[in-house]
């Protein structure tokens, strides 16, 4: 029997019990899934950022802390997790995000706001271009970055990717680097952020790095709020260098009330739904981990310590 303790919090019990204890079942192993196993006997942690579990010392058994979320800037830096740590991947999540990032990157280029807005009576035909006449750039080319790169190059947008190693995939034009960076930036007419928040990503688009982008580009960020830098993205949605931003993520969230991002009429704010992790497939995803471990085969999707995701 393998003791596996869900630290994950009330609310995803609810969603979660029935859907990995199907999974474990369809992986054959026998597990005891609780939400109160004494440390002592705990063989893994399925763990949240929501988790009250901060202090992983006294879980000397347990081989794994597994991540519901794909980010995990909350519990990277935790001092006492001195388990391995797996993220999530779950290709419920990753389509999630190819939906989400494809809805957003076509609303700007069909132009659809300005139609709903023109809808008064007066005919003026206005076509957008192609896709293949829309470069658009993707800061991030992990699981996610990837997914949705392969997805807009399929519908035709010129692609361009950058990430932290260099990458070689077809049909995406590939950086890495500051000067990497700095022509990624330069080629968006629409920029998509998919990067973790990390102390090295902060502030990736700021004063300096929004001013390499073409003029009236459109920002869309599923990533993580700290990229932006606020005060920067306000003033150059002001001077139009931005001509709009599609926010999900915010370095404080639920975003306050008063934030200038609610009521700015070149911002839209969606409340970090980008991509959830879905029960079904992620469950089949910590089953699969649990497998793994308890027969001495590598961890999926470990993250890596000292680079922060
Ligand atoms: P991932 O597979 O770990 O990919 C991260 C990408 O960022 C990689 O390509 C990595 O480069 C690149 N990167 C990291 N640090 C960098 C740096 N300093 N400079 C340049 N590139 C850097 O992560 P993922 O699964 O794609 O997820 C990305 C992020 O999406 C998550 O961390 C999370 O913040 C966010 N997210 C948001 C939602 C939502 O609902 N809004 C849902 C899920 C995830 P390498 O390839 O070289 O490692």
């Amino acid at each position: 029997m393998t003791n596996v303790l869900f630290a994950a919090g009330d609310k995803n019990w609810d969603s979660y019990q029935t859907p990995l204890k199907q999974a474990f079942s369809a992986a054959n192993l026998d597990i005891d899934l609780r939400q109160d196993h004494d440390p002592a006997e705990t063989d893994y942690i399925i763990y949240a950022p929501s988790s009250d579990l901060q202090d992983f010392s006294p879980f000397r058994r347990c081989k794994a802390v597994l991540s519901l979320w794909a980010g995990v800037e909350k519990i990277v830096t935790n001092q006492t997790l001195a388990q391995p740590l797996c993220r999530m991947v779950d290709p419920g999540l990753t389509q999630g995000m190819i939906e989400w990032v494809t809805g957003h990157t076509l609303r700007y280029h069909l132009g659809i706001d300005d139609n709903l807005a023109s809808q008064n009576g007066e005919w003026k035909p206005k076509a957008a271009p192609l896709a293949r006449e829309r470069r658009v750039t993707i800061l991030g080319l992990g699981q996610l970055g990837q997914a949705c790169a392969k997805m807009l190059a399929g519908i035709g947008f010129q692609v361009t990717g950058w990430s932290r190693r260099q990458k070689d995939i077809e049909g995406i034009i590939c950086l890495s680097g500051d000067a990497g960076l700095k022509t990624a930036l330069k080629t968006a007419d629409i920029l998509i952020l998919l990067l973790p928040n990390t102390a090295e990503t902060e502030n990736t688009l700021n004063a300096e790095t929004i001013n390499h982008l073409p003029k009236g580009a459109r920002l869309i960020n599923p990533g993580r709020g700290t990229l932006i830098e606020d005060a920067a993205l306000l003033s150059a949605l002001d001077t139009g260098q931005i001509a709009h931003a599609t926010l999900d993520v915010f370095r404080v969230e639920p975003l306050p009330q008063d934030h200038p991002y609610w009521a700015h009429t070149k911002v839209t704010v969606t409340p970090h739904i980008a991509a959830e992790t879905r029960a079904i497939t992620a469950s089949e995803v910590i089953a699969e981990n649990i497998r793994r471990g308890e027969i001495g085969l590598p961890f999926l999707n470990l993250v890596d310590r000292g680079a922060g995701y």
